[in-house]
C-alpha cells in the first residue's frame, strides 16, 4: 500500500494532518506531506483512510501495489 498526495489538488486545508497526525504533516505553505516511512507502510493506519475521506479535494490516494 502506498499513500500519495496530489499536490496539484491539495489546497492546504489541513484535514489530513488533523485527522492522522502520525501520517501527515503540512509544509510551510500548508500543503500536505506524508511523513517519512509512512508513505509505503505495509499496513496503512485506519486514520490514514479517514484522512483520505476527509480531504475536501480528494487529494489523498491509498494505492495498492500489486
Ligand atoms: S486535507 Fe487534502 S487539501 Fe487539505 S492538506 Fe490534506 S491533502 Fe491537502
Amino acid at each position: 500500500m502506498r499513500i500519495e498526495v496530489d499536490l496539484d489538488r491539495c489546497v492546504g486545508a489541513g484535514m489530513c494532518a488533523l485527522t492522522a497526525p502520525a501520517v501527515f504533516t503540512q509544509d510551510d505553505d500548508g500543503f500536505s506531506v506524508v511523513l517519512a516511512g509512512q508513505d509505503t507502510a505495509a499496513d496503512v493506519p485506519p486514520m490514514a483512510r479517514e484522512a483520505a475521506r476527509a480531504c475536501p479535494v480528494s487529494a489523498v490516494s491509498l494505492l495498492h501495489e500489486d
